[in-house]
């Protein structure tokens, strides 16, 4: 069987990428609905680095109670020749629920993330608490039960979040002077 992911146990998430996946869920909430961004990057040894959020072009429906997200066939291809050209991995998903976070039936039987050892997240409350992990269900997809949420420590020992700056910040700043002359 192909190993994935499973051999991950350090999994750093940039601030700013979380942000960027928030703010999406965030305003779907707005609307009423579920909304869901992607995490990719790359692994080094046993850790693996988010370095890209990606938010799908995704339809939302609110019917009977349940919230839906859905991603075109044709729209995971794109993302999957984006994450290949950018010599990315597709890693987690994260998606928003209205009030609690739990992996429904849906989620588990349409996940986008299918590598195991991959990672769903799921942030309650239309993401309304900003990046909070030990708000967020985390699950991990393994082979012998699935889906299976992460304890407490466990989304403490596997996740942590770094405060890099996006890189444009770190460019040099000759720019300011041209500008004004
Ligand atoms: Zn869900």
């Amino acid at each position: 069987m192909n190993p994935g992911f499973l051999d991950i146990d350090l999994i750093r998430l940039p601030r700013t990428c979380a942000r960027e996946a928030i703010n999406w869920l965030y305003k779907a909430g707005t609307r009423g609905v579920e909304g869901v961004a992607l995490f990719a990057g790359v692994r080094e040894g046993n850790t693996f680095t988010i370095k890209r959020t990606i938010i799908p072009e995704q339809q939302a429906a609110n019917m009977e109670g349940g919230l839906l997200y859905v991603v075109r066939g044709e729209e995971l291809h794109r993302i999957g020749l984006e994450i290949f050209d950018a010599k990315l991995q597709l890693f987690a998903q994260i998606h928003s629920h209205p009030t609690s976070a739990y992996h429904s039936e849906t989620d588990d039987a349409y996940p986008i993330v299918t590598v195991v050892g991959g990672v769903s997240i799921v942030v309650p409350d239309f993401a309304r608490g900003g990046i909070n992990l030990s708000k967020w269900a985390i699950f991990r997809l393994l082979p012998e039960t699935g889906w299976t949420e992460m304890t407490s420590a466990e989304k403490k020992s596997y996740f942590e979040i770094i405060e890099d700056l996006p890189e444009q910040k770190k460019a040099p700043r000759w720019y300011k002077f041209w500008l004004w002359l």
